[in-house]
């Protein structure tokens, strides 16, 4: 099994882990890493992987490495990961292909007894462990079919983990050293605790919505002021073609932004939240981190979910920033299509939400707007850039 295989079962667009492509870490002089994530997903376990030529060779270990050499545990073989894959610590949205909460459990070099490849070739590869918590000599050893009992794939994943005599085998309670020392290898924190920190969402170095190909994109850094465009009030609605209309939404327009792995909201002004204002949409900000990009700036209202105002949601409408891209001179309406791209990548559940538009005549979209309840219709040009040259306005609906 390859990468290809890897990347194929895995949804890169909307998951937060890395991708293949993502930059391989740097690594002192020759040693081969290896790492052991314990992962709670469907059923929990752990993943063993070996650094092998630019991928991590990977098995699913259940019951997870005893010190016993008397203890052989089942090792399913599964697909290789990307290098990248070996720091990852943090929570894979739910839905994806191995969704759940991954600690790092152990890590460190390892040293093939022998020809690596030849070994892992042969199903029997032999190896010392340098880590912070295994340490000695282990193997990996392919369970063989048993005649007509085996069936089509059947023993062709199963391997087993066996800890190999040396000064660093243990017995009884000693070798259970998951139970031990169940805790993060780089962090301390149990498995519950990572999975209740939402800051530790990764999200892959590759973004999966590209802004680089719509017409105006600018590369650039992310500007220190946005300068969020004003909806004029306007008695009438706009009349003609080339118009997004769009159903207001009452409720505090914010601006989002994500930078350096950090959600932050400012008002339509540009200007922090009050710390107060800031505590009480935390969980707005942190959902931000949802999006499948490393930088962006969004646009939108937040306001309540539900009837009684006990969830809030985040009703997004532009998107001036991407990744590396300054969108403000892009039209609007492929702003919006990157948007909705977007915030269609994102995890399901979220309070994230794309604002769509209707691109009809402006008067009867008004009418109905109006004969739903809405309080008003917004309406922005087609071509609209995000500045001081847009053409935003708001008509209000009757009393
Ligand atoms: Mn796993």
């Amino acid at each position: 099994m390859g990468l290809s295989e890897y990347n194929r079962k895995r949804n890169f667009a909307i998951t937060s882990e890395p991708s293949g492509d993502a930059p391989v870490r740097a690594r002192k002089g020759a040693a081969l890493g290896f790492v052991i994530q314990k992962h709670a997903a469907t059923r929990l376990h752990y993943d063993f992987r070996l650094e092998l030529d630019g991928v991590l060779l990977s098995w699913s270990v259940p019951k997870g490495p005893s010190l016993d050499p008397k203890v052989k545990r089942l090792a399913m073989h599964v697909e290789d990961h990307p290098l990248a894959y070996a720091d990852f610590e943090g929570i894979i949205p739910k839905g994806q292909y191995g969704g759940g909460t991954v600690l790092l459990w152990d890590q460190g070099t390892w040293e093939p007894f022998g020809d690596a490849r030849a070994g892992y070739a042969a199903g029997n590869l032999k190896f010392r462990l340098d880590g912070a918590k295994l340490h000695g000599a282990f193997a990996l050893i392919k369970l063989r079919g048993r005649g007509p009992a085996r069936r089509p794939g059947d023993d062709e994943r199963s391997w087993l983990l066996v800890k190999e005599r040396d000064t660093e085998a243990r017995e009884g309670d000693a070798a259970e050293i998951t139970e031990r020392q169940p805790e993060s290898v780089t962090t301390g924190r149990t498995i519950e605790e990572i999975a209740g920190d939402r800051s530790r969402i990764w999200h892959s170095k590759t973004a999966h919505v590209d802004p680089s190909g719509a017409p105006g994109a600018r590369a650039a850094r992310l500007p220190a002021k946005l300068a969020p465009p004003a909806f004029r009030k306007s008695a009438k609605p706009p009349r003609g073609d080339g118009w997004l209309h769009e159903l207001e939404v009452e409720g505090q327009r914010l601006v989002g932004v994500v930078a350096d792995g950090k959600p932050r909201l400012l008002s339509a002004k540009g200007a922090p939240l009050s710390p107060a204002g800031a505590r009480k949409l935390a969980a707005i900000a942190d959902a931000l981190r949802l999006l499948p990009a490393d930088t962006v700036a969004v646009d939108g209202i937040v306001a309540p979910l539900s009837a009684d105002g006990a969830r809030l949601g985040y009703f997004l409408f532009d998107l001036p920033y991407l990744d590396r891209h300054d969108l403000r001179a892009v039209p609007l309406e492929r702003r919006k299509a990157l948007l909705a791209d977007l915030v269609h990548r994102a995890p399901a559940g979220g309070p994230l939400r794309y604002l769509d538009h209707f691109a009809a005549d402006g008067e009867t979209f008004h009418r109905e707007a109006c004969r739903l309840g809405a309080t008003a219709m917004v309406s922005r040009r087609a071509d609209s850039p995000y500045g001081a040259r847009a053409r935003w306005q708001r008509t209000a609906c009757a009393k």
